[in-house]
């Protein structure tokens, strides 16, 4: 499945990409993924494996929500955040299905 074109957080509507060898402009380390609030856009690093690929995407957007929010998450607690939700939504299939479509199995 390819992964969606836009990702809204809150009201912000991010394009979502993808690129190989990602590195941050101030240090030059290679990094996973950033998300920019001007440029509204999430790049996330393709070269890794898909699911961690959608983990950084998650990591992105806490970081996204930080921001919007005036969280004062650090870099751990947002790394840590990320794969924990990630391996609920990953370990409860049904409850992710309940979440998303739940008002429509509620109404029959
Ligand atoms: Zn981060």
């Amino acid at each position: 499945m390819k992964p969606p074109k836009k990702v809204k957080v809150l009201w912000i509507d991010y394009d979502l990409k993808f690129s190989k060898r990602l590195r941050d402009d101030e240090t030059g380390e290679m990094i996973w993924g950033y998300h920019d609030l001007l440029r509204k856009h999430i790049c996330i690093d393709d070269s890794v494996c898909p699911e961690l690929q959608r983990i950084n995407v998650m990591h992105e957007i806490l970081h996204g929500l930080g921001h919007m929010c005036g969280w004062e998450l650090s870099e751990r607690m947002i790394e840590s955040l990320s794969h924990q939700w990630w391996t609920v939504l990953k370990n409860n299939p049904q409850l992710k299905e309940w979440f998303m479509h739940g008002n429509k199995a509620d109404s029959k």
